[in-house]
């Protein structure tokens, strides 16, 4: 397989999807994706669709993260915080964008695909991502202020402890709604307010742990 050629391939895809951010679709371009899906999934690498990696979760779509990161607005050297690790695909596209100089965090329940993602990163020698495992929809206070968060699994609603630990002014991106389908939020916490931006409806696994669902 010519990997190099189906993610140019999938990159203009998505730019005929309407996605535009350069930052993100030059981390797409540069980030292979085959090497965070399981062996059995590797000839479907680079289509855009979300595929299975164990214990019932799967990677995200590629359009629905370029939404996700696009509507994140990343800068160099921020420290962001993902919850639902799976891969650690979408973290590597945030730890591309966000450089060198920028740190993510990114939070995974089940141990086995926090290892899987270790494992994945370390075969791409991503060193500024840092894997917890841990109940991410309490966030992760350790690290906290952070730059950006963005959750990865449906969410029954914005948890309280996500809202406690952005920084003001800046973005979160998380599914919200029943288990069905979620709406894209993007939202801007201000003082004690949200701007809340809807982006669409969407699939995802659900999120569970104290804030996500029983
Ligand atoms: N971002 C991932 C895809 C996420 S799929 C990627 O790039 O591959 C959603 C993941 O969220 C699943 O792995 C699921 O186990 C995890 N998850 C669900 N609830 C969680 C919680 N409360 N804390 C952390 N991870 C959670």
């Amino acid at each position: 397989m010519d990997w190099a050629l189906e993610r140019k391939n999938l990159v203009k895809e998505l730019k005929l999807e309407g996605i535009k951010d350069e930052k993100v679709l030059a981390a797409i371009a540069k980030t292979p994706r085959h090497l965070f899906v399981p062996e059995r999934e590797i000839r479907d690498a680079y289509r855009n669709i979300a595929l299975p990696v164990g214990y019932g979760q799967t990677i995200s779509q590629p359009y629905t993260i370029a939404v996700m990161l696009q509507a994140l607005e990343l800068k160099k050297g921020d420290k962001v915080l993902e919850v639902g690790t799976a891969s650690g695909y979408n973290a590597s596209l945030i730890a591309e964008i966000v450089g060198k100089k920028g740190k993510v965090f990114t939070t995974e329940i089940v141990p086995e695909l926090a290892k899987f993602a270790n494992d994945n990163l370390k075969k791409n020698n991503i060193k500024n991502v840092k894997v917890v495992q841990t109940d991410g929809s309490q966030g992760y206070e350790k690290e906290a202020p952070y730059d950006a968060i963005i959750v990865t699994a449906a969410s029954p609603r914005i948890p309280q402890p996500l809202s406690d630990q952005i920084k003001d002014k800046r973005i979160m991106v998380m599914p919200v709604g029943s288990l069905y389908e979620q709406e894209m939020l993007k939202i801007r916490k201000v003082g004690k307010e949200f701007e809340i931006k809807k982006l669409g409806f969407f699939i995802f696994v659900p999120l569970k742990g104290e804030y996500g669902w029983p």
